[in-house]
């Protein structure tokens, strides 16, 4: 008789999107006439870029012919786009990574969902509250997490960032093995400084942790005082694996492809203490069984960002997103509202008036301005009181639900 790993079954909380796009619909359904605007979702709405698609489109052509015609590639990616990571992303901060250490991914879902495998079952976990909800439920799926009580796993350690701390984590009092750090912040727009940063390595240092550091919106970053990569600070290669992605740093939400760091110096014992393991080694073990690497077409796509064009490109996208935000973050400040976010990352979190409920709030915004949101309690429980919003559509729907906001905050 087969059973059903059971702590699937656990996972009640995870019906957020679902949730949302229910109450969306009903109001649709009620009216009918209504266009209403989402500012909720986390997907990017302009196309990929010249450079990309002229490689995409010469990748296609070479598959077409036999003598360019490409299989399965490298298991850890193509050596082109790990030594362009390398050269562009990594050494004008002064990290030197060797591309042994970069693997090549689908996207940062599947690798931060997946790296906890090579860690024991029983190692303790901690996370900023509130925060991407894979990090939480990929280790509720193995067992790690505990039992659910009150909004919170009983074997995770929740680290509070909201406006009375200045969104800044604090160290926690006890030891945790297993860090999720995210910076630039889903949800909640905020960055770190290399201060704090310095903290949380010298704290894995001490305790023997590792960091998990998803610095999926590091392209968005526009103040140059704040780091990049986790290795901007000394020690990090011994503690810490950083995860990066294309999908907002360049469109690829639908073209897929991103890249893990696995540094060589990154170690963890084994049970009886006997012995330090390569996690680079079992990374790379648990890929080659698992993954049979991203497609040929997407990697020549990212190789493109590198270019000078590319690069160019890119960030002409991403200023059109962050002037989203800047719009954003104006004209809801002079409404009155309490903004947080929206400086470095395309994510604005905003305080909700005289503490209404996130999932309220929602509901009021949606029936007043039709105008949709992300309630902020669906990140964690000390997102409530608050709302997400995204920088990621299109100049003329931002202005619009902005102008519907003026307009319903004015009247009520
Ligand atoms: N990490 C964070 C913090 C995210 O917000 C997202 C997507 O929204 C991802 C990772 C996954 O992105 P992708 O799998 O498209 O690279």
């Amino acid at each position: 008789m087969a059973l059903v790993n059971e702590h699937f079954l656990k996972l009640t909380n995870n019906y957020l999107f679902a949730d949302i796009a229910k109450k969306v619909n009903a109001f649709k359904v009620s009216h009918p006439k209504k266009r209403v605007i989402s500012l909720g979702i986390g997907d990017v709405t302009q196309p990929l870029c010249p450079a990309v698609i002229e490689a995409m489109h010469k990748a296609v052509d070479e598959m077409a012919v036999q003598a360019s015609f490409r299989g399965y590639g490298p298991e850890r990616g193509y050596d082109f786009l790990r030594e362009a990571i390398v050269k562009n992303d990594y050494a004008p901060r002064g990290i030197h990574l060797d591309p042994n250490e970069i693997f090549v991914n689908d996207g940062a879902k599947s690798d931060t969902g997946n790296i906890q495998e090579i860690v024991r079952w029983d190692n303790n976990v901690g996370v900023t509250d509130p925060i991407y909800p894979v990090y939480i439920d990929s280790n509720v799926m193995i067992g790690r997490a505990g039992i659910f009580e009150n909004g919170k796993w009983s074997n995770i350690t929740y680290m509070p960032c909201d406006d009375t701390n200045n969104f800044v984590p604090q160290i926690p009092d006890h030891r945790v093995d297993m860090i999720y750090l995210c910076y630039p912040n889903n949800p909640t727009g905020t960055v770190l400084t290399k201060e704090e940063l310095k903290k949380w390595v010298s704290y894995a240092i001490k305790n023997d942790s590792i960091i998990f550091y998803d610095a999926a919106y590091e392209a968005y970053i526009q103040d140059e005082n704040i780091p990049h990569s986790i290795y901007e600070i000394r020690g990090a290669r011994k503690v810490a694996i950083e995860f990066r992605s294309y999908s907002k740093t360049a469109g690829f939400t639908g073209v897929r492809c991103g890249y893990t760091v696995v540094p060589k110096e990154l170690t963890a014992t084994t049970l009886d203490g006997s012995e330090r393991v390569s996690l680079n080694q079992l990374w790379n073990r648990r890929q080659s069984t698992k993954f049979n690497g991203t497609s040929y077409i997407s990697q020549r796509a990212a190789e493109a960002i590198y270019t000078p064009e590319g690069k160019k490109q890119v960030k002409e996208t991403i200023d059109y997103y962050m002037t989203n935000a800047k719009i954003m973050r104006e004209s809801l400040t002079r409404l009155g509202f309490k903004v947080y976010g929206g400086e470095n990352a395309p994510y604005l979190w905003v305080k909700t008036p005289n503490n209404t409920e996130s999932w309220k709030f929602f509901e009021q915004l949606l029936y007043g301005a039709y105008v949709v949101c992300t309630p902020g309690v669906g990140f964690g429980p000390s997102g409530e009181g608050f709302i997400r919003l995204t920088a990621f559509g299109t100049r003329e729907d931002c202005k619009e639900a902005m102008q519907r906001i003026a307009d319903w905050v004015t009247q009520v």
